[in-house]
């Protein structure tokens, strides 16, 4: 397919350290992730907290490397290297944690821009920091201030500026915008939508959160527990979601005058990852399983209508 630009295949099992650093007990974060980002398109990658997303988000862009086992980019133009991360930038959830405090606005977005040398002299850095900021609705004015200076919406909007600022092809979201309020977090997500046309900008995006996710993506791979359990076109996924979990993240779209409701349908807290459940790792809150869901895992398979599913109970493709 000309349009395919990367397929993601973290294909081999592999091990990420346990976060809490006990001796001799590891965390099997992802395995067998297998995902296509097309050039030009969002992918979401949508799961609970916990379910192994943001560690993808941060394999893909190299900031951790796999504990066992390998990622593979498979590039769909054959002309680059294979294994070879693409270029990727990416926005954090918490653009307070992610902003140099001490830094100035024009400083943190000028960084990228001198450390790739994509402008030569003071003069033409300041230019494009100033058509940045610009870019992302604020003003050149604004480069003389400090993060703290500015709202969290704000401070996102700079976040931006900063990603955007080495040029890159493929911005890598880990839920950019559950930190902020709901009206501001339209307005991020409208500016995010109007780079991406106007840049021609690839994304995946992380959300835990399907109704932010449906704006956005064009197409949506749900996780659980480290695997992709189904992934489809948004219409297609939202129209006709096969897989149970599926169902009920569909059913427990974040509402905030019910904001217990979500865990009650959902049977509660997911399993540790540190012990999944035998089977489909799904079965102890799948209001559908039956005795082969606790024995045997599902295999991933095509879906009905597109994309892949992976539940025993899925209709056939
Ligand atoms: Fe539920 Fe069984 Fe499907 Fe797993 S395989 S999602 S337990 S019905
Ligand atoms: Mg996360």
């Amino acid at each position: 397919v000309d349009q395919l630009s990367r397929v993601f295949d973290v294909s081999a099992p592999w091990l990420n350290r346990m976060i809490d650093r006990k001796p001799k007990r590891y965390l099997r974060a992802v395995q067998d992730v297998t995902f296509v980002v097309e050039k030009g398109k969002c992918l979401a990658l949508v799961g609970e907290s916990g379910c192994g997303k943001s560690t993808v988000a941060r394999l893909v862009t190299g900031l951790y490397a796999p504990s066992e086992g390998a990622i593979v980019f498979a590039p769909a133009d054959k002309g680059r290297g294979r294994g070879k991360p693409m270029e990727a930038q990416m926005i954090f959830q918490d653009p307070h944690a992610s902003l140099n405090p001490r830094w100035r606005v024009g400083d943190i977005i000028a960084e990228p821009i001198r450390e790739f040398g994509l402008r030569s002299g003071a003069e033409a850095t300041e230019a494009r920091v100033a058509e940045l900021l610009r870019t992302v609705g604020l003003s050149p004015d604004d480069a003389k201030r400090y993060p703290h200076e500015f709202s969290g919406g704000q401070r996102q909007r700079i976040s931006i500026a900063r990603a955007l600022a080495s040029e890159p092809e493929f911005l890598v979201c880990d839920e950019p915008t559950s930190a902020l309020d709901v009206s501001v977090q339209a307005q991020i997500l409208n500016l995010m939508r109007r780079l991406q046309d106007e840049l021609g900008l690839t994304y995946l995006f992380i959300s835990h959160n399907l109704a932010v996710v449906r704006h956005m993506a064009d197409r949506i791979s749900v996780m659980y527990l480290g695997r992709i359990v189904e992934e489809a076109d948004t219409e297609a996924l939202f129209a006709d979601p096969q897989h149970p979990y599926t169902r009920l993240l569909l059913q427990t779209i974040p509402d905030v005058a019910a904001p217990n409701r979500d865990r009650e349908l959902m049977g509660g807290e997911p399993p540790s990852p540190l012990d999944p459940p035998k089977g489909c790792a799904f079965h102890p809150r799948c209001p559908m399983a039956t005795d082969l869901c606790s024995k045997t895992a599902p295999e991933v398979r095509a879906r009905k209508g597109g994309g892949t599913v992976a539940c025993h109970l899925a209709p056939a493709a």
